[in-house]
């Protein structure tokens, strides 16, 4: 895929009829995934440049397909473990997404995904301070592990196993917070550490094992709903325009919003509560079938939301309901024949 800079069109107005003032040009890392995808969307909707760099190891040009119509996107295939190419354009924002998310994937190749957090984190800082860029990076709830403290606030330090299935992730994870903390003073690039909270929404990656995903695919198919464990645990789910718009105040923000802002709907609700909710919305007749809980999985998440409210005036706005529907709707207008749904 050639990486060729592409000439910006005027500014555009965005959905909520505001133009942008000073169109960016701006970096995806990862941007061809779930929540990438939907990234890139807004802020071509917003007037900006965007590259969208990613290897497609999870995710797939299909997903931004729509936004290649326009001559301010560029898709460009490459990985962040190696150095961003030097041909692409300055960059005046860049959000780090690239990273395996899902606990299938993750998992599949836990030494990889550990040195995507570091190296990969490493690449796009060196990138940042070479251009003048700011960065948001995303890291994740699951850098509080099994937590002890609930809901979890940012300043709970976590309670994580250094060498379980998990921890390939969740310590990657906590090691590219401290990376980009310490670039950041050292260098004075400016950073902002997103940590997300269970997202989910249309262009979920229907073989990727994530709850809503399974449970939506194996009601709409009428196959058992998988609850693993008792379905005791709770998660805390986000839908995924109110997450983006997390991004971009976090992104915006001034050097009052240092270290690390949870980003989540904090309506916790058990699994077990969660495959009740699918089965009525679908009208299936699926049946709940238990499977052993994964090895350290956490029992309970919830953010604390109070620094994004505070610090960016943010809060959640769909309600799981709502944002069910419209994942339902997604996955049963999928016009290709349905992956199996993944266990662990
Ligand atoms: P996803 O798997 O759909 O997207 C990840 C994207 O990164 C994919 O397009 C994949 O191809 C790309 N990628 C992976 N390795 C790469 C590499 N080495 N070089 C270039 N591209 C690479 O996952 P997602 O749900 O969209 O998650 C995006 C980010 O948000 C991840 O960093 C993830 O850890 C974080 N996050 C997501 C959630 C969630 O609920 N979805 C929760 C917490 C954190
Ligand atoms: N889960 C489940 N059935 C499934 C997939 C997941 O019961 O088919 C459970 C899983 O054990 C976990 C929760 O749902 O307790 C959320 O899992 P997911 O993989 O979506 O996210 P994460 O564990 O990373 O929060």
């Amino acid at each position: 895929m050639s990486p060729q800079h592409k000439a910006t069109r005027p500014v555009r107005q965005n959905r909520t009829g505001r133009g942008t003032a000073t169109p960016k040009s701006i970096c995806v890392t990862g941007g061809a995934g779930f929540l990438g995808s939907h990234l890139c969307a807004r802020l071509i909707g917003e007037g900006h440049r965007v590259t969208c760099i990613d290897n497609f190891h999870t995710g797939r040009p299909a997903n931004v397909a729509a936004l290649a119509r326009s001559n301010r996107f560029e898709l460009v295939e490459h990985d962040v473990m190696d150095a961003l190419p030097e041909q692409l354009p300055a960059f005046d924002e860049i959000y780090n997404l690239a990273c395996p998310a899902s606990p299938v994937h993750y998992q599949s190749d836990p030494v990889r995904t550990a040195l995507i957090c570091a190296e990969g984190a490493a690449n796009v800082l060196y990138r940042a301070q070479r251009d003048g860029a700011r960065v948001m990076h995303a890291s994740t709830s699951e850098i509080y592990g099994d937590p002890e403290v609930h809901p979890q606030r940012e300043d709970y330090c976590g309670n994580v196993n250094t060498v379980g299935p998990r921890s390939c992730y969740d310590e990657g994870k906590r090691f590219a917070e401290t990376l980009f903390t310490d670039f950041a003073h050292q260098s004075g690039v400016v950073v902002k550490i997103v940590r997300i909270f269970n997202t989910y929404g249309p262009r979920m990656q229907p073989d990727d094992g994530r709850v809503v995903s399974n449970f939506i695919l194996q009601a709409l198919r009428g196959e058992d709903i998988t609850v693993y464990g008792e379905g005791q645990q709770t998660r805390s789910f986000c839908y995924v325009d109110d997450l983006i718009e997390g991004f971009v105040r976090l992104m915006a923000s001034g050097p009052e919003v240092d270290g690390p802002v949870n980003i989540g709907n904090p309506a916790e609700i058990t699994v077990g509560e969660l495959a009740r909710i699918i089965i009525e919305m679908t009208g299936s007749p699926s049946k709940l079938v238990h499977r052993p809980l994964p090895v350290d999985d956490p029992r309970r998440r919830r953010p604390d939301i109070t620094r994004a409210s505070t610090l960016l005036g943010w809060g959640p706005r769909v309600p799981l309901t709502e944002g069910l529907e419209k994942t339902i709707r997604f996955f049963a207008n999928l016009n290709q024949p349905l992956a199996p749904a993944q266990s662990r």
